[in-house]
């Protein structure tokens, strides 16, 4: 059991656990696509103050190496569910679960469902993750939408389970990781169909009939993650002390709106850290 629990690996999220650290508290990052793919996208930052000219990715690893050495514990993995139980935090991952009295999101950009169909039928065979929910579509046919490299990994796993998967990437790049059962595809995904069950996925370029389809975004629509959260303006609604309206509940960065900047984030993130330490201060 941690004393806080950091979701996002992105300047918000490590900002929050060194500073985190810096008061002495128990502290876990959990964190997918690390550290933040849309830092390490930046090919040159000259707004940041004191490092003109520096590339997203360097930064990113700088801020890694700090975080570590202040003694952050960092995981490589995605929270699904975030709820409070008997006082305490419990954060769903994929694989395992973690344990805080208090949390500081800091997922970055919110993302909404966005293809027609989708909100309507997430849980009645659209998916956010395949590791818990692949074996659902064992023998199955099942489409698989990624917006991240890290989701060849995830298609791979289905491979193994169903009868067919395809595999649409958003993103750039080789696809030599994809298991060579899987088809990939090309196209703009348009529209998931389906009742009370999906049965198909139409693109630009065509037309699947499938049961499943599992959809691996940067982050989870924010509704998903945390039930009653609340939002203003597509953010996450915070005050100037980066509280939500949840107790124990802080956020930080690019999600709780614009300037969407890296200074911003990392400042959010030390306040954000503060504001948490002095929430368990008086939890005692
Ligand atoms: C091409 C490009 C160039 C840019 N150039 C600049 C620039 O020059 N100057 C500048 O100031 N800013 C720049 N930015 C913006 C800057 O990168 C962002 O403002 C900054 O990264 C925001 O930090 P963040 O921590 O809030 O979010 P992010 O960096 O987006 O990090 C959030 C992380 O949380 C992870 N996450 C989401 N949900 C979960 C979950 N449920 N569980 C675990 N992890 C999760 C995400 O996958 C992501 O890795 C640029 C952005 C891009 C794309």
């Amino acid at each position: 059991m941690y004393d806080l629990l950091v979701i996002g690996g992105g300047p918000a999220g490590l900002s929050a656990a060194v500073n985190g650290r810096r008061r002495n508290k128990q502290v876990l990052l959990v964190g997918k696509e690390m550290l933040s793919n849309k830092l390490r996208q930046a090919h040159r930052v000259d707004n940041y103050l004191g490092l003109p000219g520096i590339t997203g990715a360097d930064l990113a690893r700088k801020y890694k190496e700090h975080a570590i050495k202040e003694g952050v514990e960092i995981i490589d993995d995605e929270i699904l569910n975030l709820w409070l139980e008997e006082g305490l935090f419990q954060g769903m991952g994929r694989n395992e679960l973690f344990q805080a009295k208090a949390v500081i999101i800091a997922t970055g950009t919110p993302q909404k469902p966005s293809i027609s169909g989708e909100e309507e039928l997430v849980g009645k065979g659209v998916s956010y993750c395949a590791t818990c929910d692949g074996m659902f579509f064992r023998d199955k046919k099942v489409f698989f939408l990624s917006e991240l490299v890290e989701g060849e990994k995830e298609a791979n796993f289905l491979a193994d389970l169903c009868e067919k998967v395809y595999y649409l990437p958003r993103y750039k790049g080789k696809y030599t990781d994809l298991d060579p059962r899987i088809e990939l595809i090309s196209g703009r995904p348009l529209r998931f169909h389906g009742k009370q069950k999906l049965t198909g996925v139409t693109t630009s370029e065509g037309e699947y009939e499938v049961e499943g389809a599992f959809i691996e975004r940067a982050s989870l629509p924010l509704e998903r993650l945390l039930p009653g959260l609340q939002m203003e303006n597509e953010a996450i609604k915070v005050n100037r002390q980066m509280m939500t309206n949840i107790p124990g509940v802080f956020a930080a960065g690019d999600c709780t709106g614009k300037p969407w900047q890296i200074a911003k984030a990392v400042g959010e993130g030390l306040i954000a850290a503060l504001a948490a330490v002095g929430y368990l201060s008086a939890l005692k």
